[in-house]
């Protein structure tokens, strides 16, 4: 039956109509915020590109996640800054590394807080690649590059010697408290052999969140200099998914739940919504999705001149990766929206 029988400005008539029909609802239990970690004391150091977000020393960062759970937000994610970084990523599994320190200082002081941990190397490689580099030329096999080399070609990213750096890095943000190892580097094989590792080492419990779709974005920018993890020559284009391929994403996500993985992510969100999407129709697995640094200061930026309603456009944007399918969502936004929420 169509108009003047059918009209369907009938149901938008009231806030409290819309409200009764509203099909997504965002709530602060879906939300989960992401945080810089770096070495000192009473460190809060705002990034230039994301007003709004901080390098925070472990202290502070306990100061945040207390704010962060006060206001409803669940869980945590936490990244590293470490005070060195080197050819083998000695940061990232390190038992004094400054992820493991923040986790055991959250896990102490904000009880019931969800501490996630992003595992992979690009924070903690003197070169910035998320893996193991290696020069291609034959005759320098098994080098270990420290320079810059001059051309793409002459460089690779080691896919199986990551692994095992991977791996330890998982098993030691477990037994330093992270709740969820959150594996972000795209080798292949990941999942299986931090999976492998973390029941070898008695932490059968501890769960998996995979980055299963994770895409080479032009989105990162701003993420690179929060976590100064820019790489040093080249780009990630080898490991990372190519942004056109949405059936080779279904590929890595399903690769990634036969290995183990708990909980699926898609990242970046906003210009992968399809992909989201696609992903919530073909696997019954929990959905997350990552608004990354250049989401959200698309946002700020437009904010900060007056060209857009900022709050609006936030909850705007976080409601679109919930209706595509994501329950859960990785923000920057996670306390002020859960405010904004309460
Ligand atoms: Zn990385």
């Amino acid at each position: 039956m169509a108009f003047p029988i059918t009209r369907l400005r009938r149901l938008r008539q009231s806030e409290q109509l819309r409200s009764m029909v509203r099909e997504t609802r965002l709530s602060p239990h879906s939300l989960v915020y992401p945080m810089f970690v770096c070495p000192g004391e009473g460190v809060r150091k705002e990034v230039r590109s994301m007003p709004g977000v901080f390098n925070l020393s472990v202290d502070q960062a306990v100061k945040e996640a207390g704010e962060a759970h006060g206001l409803g937000v669940p869980a945590v994610i936490l990244f590293g800054l470490p005070e060195k970084k080197d050819e083998v990523a000695t940061g990232a599994w390190a038992e004094d590394g400054v992820v493991q320190q923040a986790a055991r200082a959250i896990k102490r002081e904000v009880r019931d807080l969800v501490i996630m941990g992003d595992v992979c190397l690009c924070e903690y490689m003197s070169h910035g690649h998320c893996g193991v580099v290696r020069a291609a030329h034959p005759q320098s096999l098994g080098a270990a590059v420290a320079a810059p080399p001059a051309a793409a070609t002459e460089y690779e990213i080691v896919n199986d010697a990551t692994l095992e750096i991977l791996a330890r890095t998982a098993v030691s943000l477990a037994r330093a408290g992270v709740d969820v190892i959150a594996p972000s580097d795209m080798m292949d094989g990941r999942v299986g052999a931090i999976r492998k590792a973390l029941d070898q080492a008695g932490l059968a419990n501890t769960p998996i969140l995979s980055y299963a779709a994770k895409f080479a974005s032009g989105f990162y920018g701003p993420f690179r200099e929060a976590a100064d993890s820019a790489p040093q020559f080249g780009d990630r284009r080898s490991y990372q998914m190519d942004g056109a391929n949405l059936r080779e994403a279904m590929r890595e996500i399903g690769l990634d739940i036969e290995e183990g993985a708990d909980m699926i992510m898609v990242k970046p969100a906003m210009p992968y919504l399809d992909v989201i999407a696609a992903a919530r129709e073909r696997f019954d697995l929990p959905l997350a999705a990552y608004q990354v640094s250049g989401e959200y200061a698309m946002i700020e930026a437009a904010a900060r001149n007056n060209w857009i309603d900022r709050e609006r456009v936030m909850l705007e944007a976080l409601q679109s990766i919930r209706r595509a399918g994501a329950s859960i969502i990785l923000t920057y936004y996670a306390k002020e929206a859960a405010r904004l929420l309460g």
